[in-house]
């Protein structure tokens, strides 16, 4: 069988959690530090799914959000905009491709300015399948990207 292989890229605001994550699929590891060097583009995960060889590439998108318009906007503090502006860019960007929308940082959720109904009800406006996540924790992390590779090999 020939290997698939799958570019994930991963957006969001500044310090949501996003290299935390790519580095915990695919080194099994968390730490504290803020932007993190990861030191290359991406990093990649090889999974079965379906007795299929699937090789997923996570593409980070570090220290790019600064400069982003969209964040920019949006930077202090978490806002349900920003989800419908990043699923717009991605839209823009690629079309229409598998896309789940994550709640990170779970485990600090007494702290969360989002109450869970408000986000589930953002997922269903989009169409998203939605997760909570905690990437120190390591909840849900490997869900999302089986959850992705699957409905990707659907299509
Ligand atoms: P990025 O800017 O979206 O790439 O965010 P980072 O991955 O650099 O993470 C920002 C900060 O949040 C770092 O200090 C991480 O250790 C922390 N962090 C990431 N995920 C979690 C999580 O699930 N729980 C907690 N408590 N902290 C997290
Ligand atoms: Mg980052």
């Amino acid at each position: 069988d020939m290997e698939v292989a799958i570019k994930v890229v991963v957006v969001g605001n500044g310090a949501v959690g996003k290299s935390s994550m790519i580095q915990r699929y695919c080194k099994g590891i968390f730490t504290k530090d803020y932007k993190k060097t990861i030191g290359v583009d991406f990093l990649e995960r090889q999974l079965l799914v379906n007795d299929e060889d699937v090789r997923l590439m996570l593409w980070d998108t570090a220290g790019q959000e600064e400069f982003d318009a969209i964040t920019k906007a949006y930077y202090r503090g978490g806002s349900f905009e920003a989800i419908s502006s990043w699923w717009e860019k991605v839209e823009i960007e690629v079309g229409n491709i598998p896309t789940v929308l994550v709640q990170n940082k779970i485990d600090l959720l007494d702290d969360t300015v989002i109450k869970n109904e408000e986000a589930e009800v953002w997922a269903k406006k989009l169409k998203l399948r939605f997760y909570r996540t905690s990437v120190k924790e390591d909840l849900n992390v490997n869900e999302v990207f089986k959850y992705l590779a699957d409905k990707y090999l659907q299509r």
